[in-house]
């Protein structure tokens, strides 16, 4: 039999059902496991804490499957497992069945299956492989997938570095039926998109800010709006959907910009009203301070800054810079929406770094939103990890 038998006084993590047990957590692996195997976990005393999947090679050396439950991690359990998350996407107002919704439908440890992502982009799948487990059982995993969706593909985006830690080779490719070279359609919240499944950002696209697009959407009428790391454009597409004056859209990424382009026309917008330039933000905040520009609604939703715990430093001082140039560009009564995805830093840490700003920037300020994950980015009570995003919508107040 493989198991792991928990130090002494390491097992209140598991007993909240938090999915990640550490190597140094660790007291005794018996039965040789390896890459991705099943094993049950003791604590210390003897008590049974549930299945995890083995990983030799990362510092979270397991993830929990099951707690305080004995199965089999076959078929059928993850049968459970996606058919669970679609009752749930369904509850929340998402369709499955819509061949041009996007969403996420598997949140890793949040919908148990711990690292896997699986996004639905209209009538195909976009799937990351993060930890042993799911990448020991991928096969079945796509077999569930797709009998569950009647998807027309899916494809593996195990791109990411993070494979790695794993002791993980990078891999790409179709899985399942077939994926189409070119940008597949989807809809979200009345704007249509197209997604580069192959060689798009992520998995293709960033879901996670689907709510806050539609918010800057309602907020930008007769706006002049500078939308910062635009990607494919989306804040401002729903900004010139919202009457916005005029937008500025802003990304180092000429083909997320070729994207936003397309998309202006895919959605009759009107291209007299949108600037796309291709530059570095920072550079471009700076220029436009030089030039005196001045912006009503500004968004800023850069990349994550702070990859691991000793970048926090280094990764505040580029959120810091950011907002400090972005604030002095606002109008009177200005708003700017501005963003982390970085998860090592919370939102109090985040807000102390916008007062910051504000107070060098020398502007009064005022917090009138909070942005977090949308309702397919469920965070588990158990895995605060979950929560990476957090936005604040503040304005100039004098
Ligand atoms: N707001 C987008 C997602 C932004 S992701 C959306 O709603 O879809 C972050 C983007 O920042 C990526 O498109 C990346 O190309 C861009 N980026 C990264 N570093 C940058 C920099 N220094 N200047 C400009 N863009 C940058």
């Amino acid at each position: 039999m493989k198991l792991i038998t928990l130090k002494a006084g390491r097992d209140k993590s598991a007993i909240r059902r938090h999915p990640w047990i550490f190597s140094g957590a660790i007291d005794e692996v018996s039965g040789n496991p390896e890459f991705g195997d099943s094993v049950e976990v003791y604590a210390y005393n003897g008590d049974f804490l549930g299945i995890a999947a083995y990983s030799p090679s990362s510092q979270i050396r397991a993830r929990f499957w099951t707690f305080f439950e004995k199965a089999e991690i076959n078929e059928s359990f993850f049968e459970e497992k996606i058919e669970k998350a679609i009752a749930l996407r369904e509850s929340r107002g998402f369709s499955i069945t819509d061949p041009l919704s996007a969403f996420r439908l598997i949140y890793a440890e949040n919908d148990g299956i711990p690292g896997c992502i699986i996004d639905k982009y209209g009538e195909y799948f976009s799937v990351e492989i993060l930890a042993a487990g799911p990448e020991k059982h991928r096969e079945i995993i796509y077999k569930v997938l797709a009998e569950k969706t009647n998807c027309r593909g899916i494809y593996e985006r195990c791109d990411s570095d993070v494979r790695k830690k794993e002791g993980m080779e990078k891999r790409e490719g179709v899985v399942y039926g077939n994926v189409p070279e070119t940008p597949v359609p989807m809809e979200e919240n009345g704007i249509r998109f197209l997604i580069d499944i192959r060689n798009g950002h992520k998995t293709g696209y960033y879901l996670d800010q689907r709510d806050a697009r539609k918010r800057i959407g309602e907020l930008s009428n007769q706006k002049k709006v500078l939308n910062c790391f635009c990607y494919t454009g989306g804040f401002g597409l729903f900004a010139l959907k919202g009457n916005a004056s005029h937008v500025y859209q802003v990304d180092v990424s000429k083909s997320a910009l070729k994207i936003a382009k397309e998309l202006l026309v895919e959605n009759k917008l009107p291209t007299a009203k949108a600037t796309h330039t291709e530059a570095d933000v920072f550079q471009y905040l700076r220029k436009c301070r030089d030039k005196g520009e001045t912006f009503d609604l500004i968004v800023l939703d850069p990349p994550k800054f702070v990859e691991a715990k000793d970048h926090l430093q280094k990764g505040a001082r580029g959120y810091k810079d950011i907002n400090l140039l972005a604030m002095k560009l606002l109008s009177p009564n200005g708003m700017l929406a501005t963003f982390s995805c970085s998860g090592l830093m919370d939102m109090a840490l985040f807000q102390k770094i916008i007062a910051d700003a504000a107070a060098d920037a020398k502007k009064e300020l005022q917090i009138i939103e909070r942005f977090g994950q949308p309702a397919d980015h469920p965070v588990s009570l158990a895995f605060p990890e979950g929560q990476y995003l957090k936005g604040l919508l503040v304005q100039l107040k004098n």
